[in-house]
């Protein structure tokens, strides 16, 4: 295999041009000579969907935590996203999440607000950022596209490259570089890789509720556009659940979920049905009267996993992993890309704090990562637990008494603005969930009397 490129050790690869890839690149500038990113699909023309990215057809939205590291890293990228046409959708005034106890209070907190967008544009605007910021810095960047990397170069205690394959003719070849960054996704192969170098595959962990997606766009009709978004999540009594969130154009998109491997169907018909089958029957009402544009798009790959490449040994010098490829989650969440930008933040204050040469960093960093990772994962594993278990299976007393906690509380922060306020501070990323134990919160979820939510979607704000 020849060697194209040696490159020295403020040389930088990042594997992956996605969101987490360009994130990466975006805080290498000022830390690295040059910043090769190899991205195995060809970019559309328009912003459109392509191979590598199959999620980008379902319901994404960027979580206030994302936000600020993203406008961190490439600042005025949420202004830019709101001029593509995201919407900003404040908590809970203008997003309505149906509790198992009914509609929550309709608070206009200014606390929160999630951007609601499709992910094609989504990654175009942060390209396009980010390649205005390589165009701009001392760091030479090159975005080679149509070139997959199919291994690392190295032995266990060093990586020194990649090795890549021209997807449109061309011999494979070596690049040898400082630092390489695996952004991935989803379907990362570093532990394969691993396995060449001799390194031993770093330590996994699984949860998996068997959740599935499907996702339609659809038109409103006149006079049906609702004013709020609409979820209706899944809780234990209720596996199915569903939201119908605005994006560009007047468009809106309508994702259904189901557990255990209850997925909502691919027909259109079928699909439409088990709208209808969520646990409120709004969603239903409002999506039937709209017109779709599309067909109906499944994914079923949601689980939670993330590879403890912090670990000592997990990591040899040279080597980190950022996004999907280091840690994913149950999408129901929203938390994936945040998460990406969290981390690549953190990469960033790193190399800044550490001013050492790129290999030495890398583990210091990969454990950054790893902590800013953190509070996503505890939240969305304990989110999940209670779907883990069978009918027949009793739980301990100890997950019994996290349980009774989570549905005081998620039922009083449907009411109670002090309360929600802290839940959304948790899943929105801005806290973490230890927020959900502070006196103030225990106090009021635990000996304020329970009682339920609105029985229907409320038409008006009210202030806090
Ligand atoms: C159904 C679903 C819904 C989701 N909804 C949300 C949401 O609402 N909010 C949220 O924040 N997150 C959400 N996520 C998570 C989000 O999609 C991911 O966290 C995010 O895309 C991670 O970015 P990434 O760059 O790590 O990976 P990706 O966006 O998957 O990008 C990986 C890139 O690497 C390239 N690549 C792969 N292998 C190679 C190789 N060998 N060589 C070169 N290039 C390669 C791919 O072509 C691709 O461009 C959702 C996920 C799913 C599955």
């Amino acid at each position: 295999m020849a060697q194209q490129h040696t490159g020295g050790a403020r040389d930088a690869v990042v594997i992956g041009g996605g969101l987490a890839g360009m994130l990466a690149a975006t805080a290498l500038l000022g830390h690295a000579d040059t910043v090769t990113v190899l991205e195995r699909d060809r970019y559309p023309e328009h912003r459109g969907f392509r191979k590598g990215v199959p999620q980008a057809r379902h319901t994404h939205i960027l979580l206030t935590g994302g936000q600020h590291a993203l406008d961190d890293l490439l600042p005025g990228s949420c202004t830019a996203l709101a001029d593509a046409g995201a919407h900003r959708l404040d908590l809970p005034r203008d997003l309505l999440t149906r509790t198992p106890s009914g509609w929550p209070r309709r608070f206009d907190e200014g606390r929160h607000h999630t951007l609601s967008v499709t992910r094609p544009v989504l990654d175009a605007v942060v390209t396009e950022r980010a390649r205005a910021a390589f165009a701009r810095s001392a760091t030479r960047v090159e975005v080679r596209e149509a070139t997959e990397v199919t291994g690392l170069t190295g032995d266990a205690g060093r990586v020194t490259g990649v090795r890549i394959r021209p997807r449109e003719g061309g011999a494979p070849h070596t690049l040898t570089a400082g630092l390489v960054v695996d952004a991935s996704g989803r379907s990362s192969r570093a532990p394969r890789w691993y396995a060449e170098l001799g390194l031993a595959a770093p330590q996994e962990e699984s949860v998996d509720t068997g959740l599935g997606y499907a996702t339609r766009r659809y038109r409103p009709g006149p006079g049906t556009t609702p004013d709020t978004g609409v979820n209706v999540p899944h809780w234990p009594s209720s596996p199915r659940g569903g939201c119908y969130l605005p994006v560009e154009d007047g468009i809106w998109l309508l994702t259904l979920a189901g557990m255990r491997g209850d997925h909502p169907p691919t027909d259109p018909e079928a699909f439409l049905a088990y709208s209808a089958t969520v646990g409120d029957p709004y969603l239903h009402s409002l999506v039937s009267r709209a017109e779709p544009l599309t067909p109906v798009h499944g994914f079923h790959d949601t689980r939670n996993r993330r590879r403890r490449y912090e670990r000592p040994g997990a990591a040899p010098k040279g080597f980190l992993v950022l996004g999907d490829a280091h840690c994913t989650f149950n999408p129901v969440y929203g938390q994936g890309m945040s998460v990406a930008a969290l981390g690549a933040r953190a990469l960033r204050d790193t190399l800044a704090r550490t001013g050492g040469p790129l290999p030495d960093a890398a583990a210091t960093a990969q454990r950054e990562i790893a902590a800013v990772t953190d509070p996503a994962w505890v939240a969305a594993v304990g989110a999940d637990l209670p779907y883990l278990r069978d009918a027949d299976e009793k739980p301990s007393a100890g997950e019994r008494l996290t349980a009774w906690y989570f549905d005081r509380l998620a039922a009083r922060a449907a009411l109670d603005p002090v309360v929600g306020a802290a839940l959304r501070d948790v899943f929105c990323l801005t806290a973490p969930l230890p927020r959900l134990f502070g006196p103030r919160i225990a106090a009021r979820t635990v000996l304020l009397p329970r009682r339920p939510a609105l029985p229907a979607p409320p038409t008006t704000p009210e202030p806090v």
